[in-house]
């Protein structure tokens, strides 16, 4: 299987970072050799330079450029600047980006702020975004009516029905990762039969979030075919056809044609 033919699409990774160090080239490899792709996802600038990177040197890895909320706090004018330059050097998306009022890393002003700044360069440029929420959906929507439509997805998602379709009315896809496998996440599997597939891109947030025979290791953009698996048993459809149609939603949804 060729990167020309992707059999699976993982639409948030950190290949980047340090977990990876001993072992990014064979993994690369393995990737291409089991026609994976990825979103390889920017955090701060350095990740956003190192996404790049990879990009440039991988056909199957994507990049995307962003400051993540919690980062929020480092982003002046100049790092907004420099964002600008490196997402027009390559980039197929921003992000990632958004509020985490969970953490709070950042003072929360400064995170909408730097948020809003993102979505109006998504605009600018005609990006779709990769979008970070935790404990601050009401602020989240409020940012994201005030800025306007954006193609954009809420990475991690692991909401109940009502959110999931919260979400499809902000014209949103629904990035879905390992949790989907984890055993409290009833209400999660529920709202996933319900949505219409055409919303959904897999993700596997590496290294964290591994899908459940893998609890407590580091997870790898390989381990994206547990998440659709498990889609294919609340879909009632076959891997291989979840595995086209989510990565076909992935292509689209970046404006890539590998
Ligand atoms: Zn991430």
């Amino acid at each position: 299987m060729s990167a020309n033919n992707p059999r699976l699409f993982d639409t948030h990774a950190h290949l980047d970072f340090p977990q990876f160090a001993g072992d990014r080239n064979l993994l690369l490899s393995a990737m291409r050799d089991q026609g994976v792709c990825a979103l390889n996802v920017g955090v701060d600038l350095p990740s956003s330079r190192a996404s790049l990177a990879l990009a440039r040197e991988h056909p199957h890895v994507f990049a995307a450029c962003g400051i993540h909320p919690h980062e929020a706090k480092t982003a002046d004018a100049a790092a907004l600047a420099e964002l600008r330059e490196l997402l027009k050097g390559g980039a197929v998306a921003v992000g990632e980006c958004g509020l985490d009022f969970y953490r709070d890393l950042s003072p929360r002003p400064k995170q909408i702020e730097v948020f809003r700044a993102q979505l109006r360069l998504a605009r600018e440029l005609d990006l779709p975004v990769v979008l970070h929420e935790r404990a601050a959906w009401p602020e989240f929507v409020q940012v994201l009516r005030e800025e306007g439509p954006v193609r954009g997805v809420l990475h991690a998602f692991a909401g109940d029905l009502a959110r999931a379709q919260e979400a499809l009315a902000l014209g949103l896809y629904l990035g879905i990762g390992g949790p989907v496998t984890y055993p409290k996440n009833a209400a999660l599997r529920e709202a996933l039969r319900r949505v219409p597939p055409a919303r959904v891109l897999l993700e596997t947030d590496c290294p964290y979030l591994p899908p459940q025979p893998f609890r407590g290791q580091r997870n790898d953009p390989l381990k994206v075919r547990y998440v659709a698996k498990a889609l294919a048993r609340l879909w009632g459809r076959p891997l291989e056809e979840v595995a086209e149609l989510t990565a076909a939603n992935a292509r689209k949804f970046l404006g890539v044609t590998p």
